[in-house]
């Protein structure tokens, strides 16, 4: 079967924390991957550390800081899809799903990747995923892609069960680490303290990042 990535996620950054590895790898196998990012995150409360951004020009950073996180990984097709930050949750759902449906009817994706519905931890990321299993559960059950959630609720295993697609990524640790980087406004702060704890042998934040992506497969009823 013709293999296609479809990561749909709501803000710059969620692709090279939750799933930067993964796409790593599917492109190293030269499988074409879209990311359909929804916002800019121009409603972020991170503006650099140290500051250098203000709310007028953090959109316009941010799309910057997309484009160079997407050359990283590698992604040649990102799509922006100009919604507005910290506001999906309020969407008509069918609405929303209509523009995911028209997403995956023309690229036909084998599979998709976005969060797990109500494990989140963000109503953007919980908007997002409900949208994206609504417009897939249109479709009949047996054209439906595989679809991997990211979980990131405290509670994910009590609720989900234990990850059952378990990515080992180390050999694209690099290349999530540039990813990461691009995201300069929203990560500079972070990456400061892992290189920190790096030299300190904290191996905690490193393994939690570098070694491995987990996700749930959606369960369809
Ligand atoms: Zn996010």
């Amino acid at each position: 079967m013709r293999e296609h990535v479809l990561v749909v996620l709501p803000h710059p950054d969620d692709e090279s924390f939750g799933v930067a590895g993964t796409i790593a790898l599917k492109r190293k196998e030269g499988i074409p991957v879209t990311y359909a990012c929804l916002t800019l995150g121009e409603m972020g409360r991170n503006m650099g550390s140290p500051l250098f951004a203000n709310r007028e020009v953090l959109p316009l950073i941010r799309k910057r800081e997309l484009e160079d996180a997407c050359r990283a990984m590698d992604i040649e097709d990102l799509r922006m899809l100009g919604m507005r930050d910290k506001t999906l949750e309020f969407e008509d759902i069918e609405l929303f799903a209509d523009r995911i449906q028209e997403l995956i009817e023309e690229i036909k994706p084998s599979l998709v990747v976005t969060f797990y519905p109500e494990h989140g931890v963000h109503p953007d990321h919980d908007a997002t995923g409900r949208a994206v299993i609504h417009a897939i559960k249109r479709l009949p059950a047996d054209e439906r892609p595989l679809t991997y959630c990211m979980a990131i609720t405290k509670n994910r295993e009590e609720v989900l069960g234990e990850a059952n697609v378990i990515i080992d990524i180390r050999e694209v640790a690099g290349v999530k680490l540039e990813a990461l980087k691009a995201h300069r406004s929203q990560t500079e702060g972070l990456i400061k303290e892992m290189e920190k704890k790096y030299q300190e042998q904290d191996a905690g934040i490193m393994s939690w990042l570098f070694e491995q992506e987990i996700f749930w497969t959606y369960k369809w009823d």
